[in-house]
Formats: structure tokens, C-alpha cells, sequence
């Protein structure tokens, strides 16, 4: 049986640059910056400036459910608070600690825990205490996707293994280093939700991963392992649970309205940490990788460190680059600037060269339809940015431009080179405002 689903597209993978480039500790950063916003809304710091802290201690406490605190991830003196700017150039609040090179950890941090007793409440709660959120590039908080209504059953976690994104390898490297920590974190998101069936989804083009996961839940009725057909963008939720399971999440809908919610595998890494090892979430996996970086690698980088360090522990960028991207190359964007900090949705730092960054004239549309062809949602991309570029968002709207995931697979196929991205992103804006002032 073939694992996959309608419409997408398979662009050149670019992954093996970093595929076989094992996990790396990065050395820590001498000033970490960690933004107060890492998913959901931002939260509020509970540190002044000149506060002594360590590694794993609490900055911020979650406004609100929506909201994550954030986590020191160096120890050091507090040195400012202040607005800094992010990947995508927006100021936005941190807590910018200054090192004291000593790498203290904050009371219980990393310490094993007995968590076999532990209720479906303990775990999520100690899951939003550790900040984790989604780390497949959204951030969404995980303990609020683990708070479905008391009327959807949940009978699915899906893991998502996929990393469909060209040249990113952080979530193939952390399956095959650490297949125990993501399955037990499967088996804590599983009783979290009282879900019977767990699923872990790879790509063919990882069969390394796919054979230590499948030897490593071999023995476990209730989780299987499936090999997906390779195709982009198959890390989308809705395209991820098409193919693994054959159900349709209705328009405007979301996972738990056919029983399933879906996981990235190093989120479920991350709520192993906290419930497990008490370890919040301030360090992650990130790929630097590109044609144009010096030596490749997946990186296990302190949230707060600026990019430019990362780029510089991988012995900087060659000659001909043109472009670093924050993320893949097809939802990720340009870096607004080489100071901004990882956060906890950075996947990768991806340098390109000229050749590869699409860089290229948009020219009128000539109605070929490939668009249409490969978009996963079967929306009909080119009306729909026909209709932004008109200011015509309400027939937009009709259209579904609300469903479109900006997976950018309608863009990258494009003979005219239409920037449909850009269109859709304005079209949801302006819709979003719409309706505030509604
Ligand atoms: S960006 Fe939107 S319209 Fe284009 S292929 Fe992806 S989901 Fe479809
Ligand atoms: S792929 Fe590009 S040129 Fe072809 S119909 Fe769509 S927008 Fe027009």
C-alpha cells in the first residue's frame, strides 16, 4: 500500500548536505536573547535586569492558556530587557542574559523522575510549565493541543517524522540518535489524551530512521510505524493524517475533528524532557545547511544564541552566497538579520547560492493550470491571487484562501514565476482586519 495523498510536489531534496552529520553540541553563547513571544502569545518576565539565574530557570510566566514561559538557557546575569529584533525583522520583547561561563543548572533541572504514576493533568501541566510548543516551525503550545474538548475523542497521535522541507535533517538525525525518548514521549502526548493507537510518519528518503523506529516499536501493538511516499508537503497536518490514515479534516476544521492529533517527533522528544528529566525547553536541533555554509551540520543550539554564531561554529558561509533562510526553503524566509536569535521553532539555517535561492522575475499568468494540479488543499491558487491583487478578498475568502498553509507548492511550480505566497499572505491579512473590525 502506498502512504500519501493527492496534489504536491517532489522539488529536488538538498539533503545531503547534513543527513550524516551527527547531533552537535554547540558551545553556549556569552549573551543568549530570548525573545518573551516563542509561541501562542507572549508571556510576562518574572527576572530584572542585574537577577542572577541559571540554566533551566523560569524568565516569564505564561499569560493566559494560550501562552508558554520561557527558559534560561545559559546562567549568567540578567543585562537588559529590552525590544530586539527577530528572523522576520519584527522587535519584539527578550530577557538578554550575559554568561557567567559556569553552565549552572536551576534547581532539579535534568533530574530524573519517576513518572510511571503520573495523571493525564500532572504531565500536561508539567508540559506547559516547560514551554514546550510545536517545533515543527508553528510553536503552537502543546498543552493547549492536548486540552481537546471533552466531546472529541481522540483515537490517533500521529508523529510527525516527515521533514518534507528540502535540506532539513534536524528531525532525522534526532530519530535516529533518540528513538526511545521520542517514543516514550509518544506514549505521555497518548495518555495525555487517552488515545488508544499511536502512528510515527517518515518518509521513505529516511530509511534509516524508518528501520530503527520500526525495530524499536516492534514489540507495541498500538504504535506503528508507516513509510510515506516522498512528496511535499506531506508534513502538513491534514496531508500527513491523509496519508496515514485516510481521513479528510473537513474545510476550516482541525485534526481532533476526526480523532487525531499530530505531533512533530521532537516535540514529543521535548515533552519526554519535561515530564521525564524536568528539562524546559531551551535548546533545540537545528540544521545549518546549504550549499554555501562551509561545513554543514545539525547543531543542539541554546535558544537566544544569534545566528551569526551558528553560522560561524559551521566555519561561515562560502563565496557565493546569496541567501540565508530561516527554516526550509519553501516556508522558510530570508533572514532580516544574522543577530537574530534561535528560537524554539528554528529547524534550520539554510545558506544558499544564487543558483538555488529563486530569484526570479514574476511574468504574467499563462493560465497553465499546474497550480492547480499540485495544490493539497484542491484549492485553485491562481484565481485566488487574481482576486487579492484586485482587493477582492471577500470572493478570495470564498475561494478558501483561509485554508491555504502558505505550503508554497503552487509557487515553486509556477512557469511565470507568480508570487503567490506574498498574494496569499496579504489576502489573509486583510481578511483577518476585515473581520476585527467587523
Ligand atoms: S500555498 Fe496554498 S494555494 Fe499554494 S499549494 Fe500550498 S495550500 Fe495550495
Ligand atoms: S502555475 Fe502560474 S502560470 Fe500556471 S496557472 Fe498557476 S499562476 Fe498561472
Amino acid at each position: 500500500m502506498k502512504y500519501t495523498f493527492s496534489g504536491g510536489y517532489h522539488p529536488p531534496d538538498g539533503k545531503s548536505f547534513s543527513e550524516k552529520m551527527p547531533i552537535e553540541k554547540m558551545p553556549s553563547p556569552k549573551i543568549a536573547a530570548i525573545h518573551l513571544h516563542q509561541g501562542g502569545r507572549p508571556s510576562k518576565a518574572i527576572v530584572a535586569v542585574g537577577d542572577e539565574v541559571k540554566v533551566g530557570q523560569p524568565l516569564s510566566e505564561a499569560d493566559g492558556f494560550m501562552s508558554v514561559p520561557v527558559h534560561a538557557s545559559i546562567s549568567g546575569k540578567v543585562k537588559a530587557i529590552a525590544k530586539i529584533t527577530d528572523a522576520a525583522g519584527n522587535k519584539t520583547d527578550a530577557v538578554i542574559i550575559e554568561s557567567d561561563g559556569k553552565g549552572e543548572m536551576y534547581g532539579g533541572v535534568g533530574e530524573k523522575v519517576d513518572y510511571s504514576q503520573l495523571t493525564a493533568d500532572e504531565i500536561r501541566n508539567k508540559i506547559a510549565a516547560a514551554g514546550v510548543v510545536g517545533m515543527g516551525g508553528a510553536r503552537f503550545p502543546t498543552h493547549v493541543k492536548l486540552s481537546p474538548p471533552a466531546e472529541k475523542k481522540i483515537n490517533y497521535i500521529i508523529l510527525n517524522g516527515v521533514e518534507c522541507e528540502p535540506y532539513l535533517t534536524a528531525d532525522d538525525r534526532l530519530m535516529q540518535e533518540s528513538p526511545e525518548t521520542i517514543i516514550e514521549g509518544l506514549k505521555l502526548i497518548m495518555k495525555v489524551v487517552n488515545a488508544e493507537n499511536g502512528i510515527i510518519g517518515i518518509e521513505k528518503n529516511k530509511p534509516e530512521s524508518i528501520k530503527i523506529m520500526k525495530d524499536k516499536t516492534a514489540s507495541m501493538q498500538n504504535i506503528k510505524v508507516i513509510d510515506l511516499e516522498v512528496k511535499y508537503p506531506q508534513g502538513g497536518e491534514k496531508q500527513l493524517i491523509v496519508a496515514s490514515i485516510g481521513k479528510e479534516v473537513p474545510s476550516g476544521g482541525l485534526p481532533m475533528d476526526v480523532g487525531v492529533v499530530v505531533s512533530n517527533v521532537g516535540t514529543a522528544n521535548a515533552v519526554y524532557e519535561a515530564v521525564a528529566l524536568n528539562k524546559p525547553f531551551y535548546e533545540r536541533i537545528v540544521s545549518v545547511t546549504g550549499e554555501s555554509i562551509t561545513n554543514p551540520k545539525n547543531l543542539l543550539a541554546k535558544i537566544g544564541t544569534p545566528t551569526s554564531e551558528l553560522i560561524e561554529y559551521c566555519g561561515g558561509v562560502k563565496e557565493d552566497v546569496y541567501k540565508v533562510v530561516n527554516g526550509g526553503p519553501m516556508m522558510g524566509a530570508a533572514m532580516y538579520s544574522m543577530e537574530a536569535p534561535v528560537h524554539k521553532g528554528t529547524s534550520g539555517i539554510l545558506c544558499l547560492s544564487k543558483e538555488n535561492a529563486a530569484v526570479y522575475e514574476e511574468q504574467p499568468c499563462i493560465s497553465c493550470g499546474k497550480c492547480v494540479s499540485v495544490c493539497p488543499l484542491k484549492l485553485v491558487p491562481t484565481e485566488i491571487q487574481m482576486n487579492v491583487q484586485y482587493k477582492r478578498f471577500e470572493q478570495a475568502e470564498k475561494l478558501g484562501i483561509l485554508d491555504c498553509m502558505l505550503c508554497g507548492t503552487c509557487a515553486y511550480v509556477c512557469p511565470a514565476k507568480r508570487n503567490l505566497v506574498h498574494y496569499f499572505n496579504i489576502g489573509k491579512a486583510k481578511i483577518a482586519e476585515m473581520k476585527r473590525k467587523k
